[in-house]
């Protein structure tokens, strides 16, 4: 069957950036299960999914507005060590969370400058196209459960 709203997709990939860089890949994994038509997956893979079938191997590059979203300067932000109280030792790498205009978002710190903590509040690939390289495994009709759920049951889904 093909791809469609309610289909539940099992899919192996592998994501490069702009340079050919790895950055995830289900290689050596289970695929990955989702419900097509519930945003479980970036919407430019989502829809880009529509109309394959099981075996379909498909490369597609899916710019920021459509993956991760945009890059936003306001959250990259400079903020003083003491903000951190109770965290002895911050590294670079670090992930915490704090409020953004639209409520909780995750900051990365980025840099340590003296006094000076710097954190970046965007995703990891906000602004980067993401260049999907896409082989489909199986595709299935969702079960009345599912749709009910809205999540996938079984193998690569939830356990209840
Ligand atoms: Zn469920």
């Amino acid at each position: 069957m093909q791809i469609a709203d309610h289909a539940v997709v099992s899919f192996h990939y592998t994501l490069t950036d702009d340079h050919g860089q790895v950055i995830d890949s289900s290689e050596g994994r289970e695929p990955l299960t989702y419900l097509q038509g519930s945003g479980q997956i970036v919407p430019g893979l989502e829809s880009a999914m529509a109309g394959h079938q099981a075996g379909d191997k498909f490369n597609v590059d899916v710019k920021p507005e459509e993956g991760y979203g945009v890059h936003h300067p306001e959250l990259v932000q400079q903020v003083p060590r003491a903000a951190f109280q109770g965290v002895a030792d911050i590294q670079p790498g670090m992930q915490f969370q704090g409020n953004g205009p639209q409520g909780v978002i995750n900051v990365t710190v980025t840099k340590l400058e003296g006094d000076q903590v710097h954190i970046d509040g965007n995703h990891p690939l906000a602004g980067q196209t993401l260049h999907f390289a896409i082989e489909i495994t199986e595709v299935r009709e969702a079960s009345a459960e599912e749709l009910a759920h809205g999540h996938v049951h079984g193998p690569g889904g939830h356990d209840h």
